[in-house]
């Protein structure tokens, strides 16, 4: 495990973008160079299970009513909605497995990962997948085959507006293959461990 305060790594993107199956190749590359050091943040949301998905393991399944407690309790570091339900990062388990060392990597909206900068400031880098081009996110969309054609022009106008915001984050990248934009990943995440502002009592140690 590093030396250092483990960093969030909070990544957006449009859907069909391929930001989970590029982050799942990240915490491959991660953990094979040094196991344990990935940690999972379980978010909390008022959306309904889908199929097999578990209360406490692909997300905390909660009412409106009580996600709202949870905000004014302090307990979300941030939220977000989306397709109009609530979905936000428990504030504890991420504080622990920061102070642990381990990085998490996250899948989140565009708010989500720039109010978790604003919080965190040294310990965030926010990273923005692109794709290739326009044709081929609408050839991922399509290629899914379970939307209407009304529900993917929806998400393509709403892909153009998220990438019209790309600047507002610190890294693009972008997925034409999936490994090189994990490994693309991987080397923003050891650049940004290395910042000296991270690191500054490692050279005064030497003094
Ligand atoms: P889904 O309902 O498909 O599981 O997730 C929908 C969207 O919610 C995803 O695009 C994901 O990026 C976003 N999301 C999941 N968890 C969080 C969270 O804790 N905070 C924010 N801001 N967005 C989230």
């Amino acid at each position: 495990m590093s030396d250092f305060r483990g960093l969030i790594v909070a990544v957006s993107g449009p859907s069909g973008v391929g930001k989970g199956t590029v982050l799942a190749r990240v915490e491959e590359l991660l953990e094979q160079a040094n196991p344990g050091s990935v940690g999972h943040s379980i978010s909390v949301t008022t959306r309904a299970p889908r199929g097999q998905e578990q209360d406490g393991v692909e997300y905390y399944f909660r009412t409106r009513e009580q996600f709202e407690q949870m905000i004014k309790d302090d307990e979300i570091v941030e939220y977000d909605t989306y397709v109009d339900n609530y979905y936000g990062t428990p504030a504890e388990p991420l504080r622990k497995m920061v102070m642990k060392g381990q990085d998490v990597l996250f899948d989140i909206t565009i708010e989500g990962s720039l109010a978790l900068n604003r919080k965190f400031d040294v310990d965030t880098v926010t990273i923005f997948i692109l794709p290739p081009s326009m044709e081929e996110l609408e050839m991922r969309l399509r290629g899914r085959g379970t939307e209407t054609e009304e529900k993917i022009q929806k998400r393509l106008t709403q892909a153009k507006e998220e990438i019209g915001r790309a600047g507002e984050f610190e890294y693009l990248v972008t997925n034409g293959d999936i490994d090189t934009a994990a490994r693309e990943i991987v080397a923003i995440i050891t650049a940004e461990k290395l910042k000296a502002s991270k690191n500054i009592d490692t050279a005064k140690a030497l003094l």
